[in-house]
C-alpha cells in the first residue's frame, strides 16, 4: 500500500490528541534487509493512518486509529505561509 510507504517517511510517533503511541509491531529484519522500506528502515511498523485527498500525490491527512482524530500533515507549512 502506497499509504504505508508515506507514513514510514516521516510520521509522528504519538497522537497530538490522545496521546496515543502509534509504533506498531517489528518489522521483519529479513524485509527491513530486502530493502522494501528503504535505505533506512524503521524497525517498527506505525499504526498511524495516512489519508490522502484530490489535489495532492501522498498523504494530506493523519489520522489516529484510536481516537480518530485527524490532523494536517503539513499544518506547520500553512502556518509559515
Ligand atoms: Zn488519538
Amino acid at each position: 500500500m502506497s499509504v504505508n510507504e508515506e507514513i514510514k517517511m516521516e510520521h509522528p510517533r504519538y497522537c497530538p490528541n490522545c496521546n496515543g503511541d502509534f509504533k506498531g509491531k517489528p518489522i521483519p529484519e529479513k524485509c527491513r534487509k530486502a530493502g522494501h522500506y528503504g535505505p533506512n528502515p524503521d524497525t517498527h511498523y506505525s499504526l498511524l493512518i495516512g489519508i490522502e485527498t484530490p489535489g495532492y500525490d501522498g498523504v494530506s491527512l493523519w489520522k489516529c486509529p484510536f481516537c480518530h482524530h485527524t490532523w494536517n500533515r503539513f499544518y506547520r507549512v500553512d502556518k509559515v505561509a
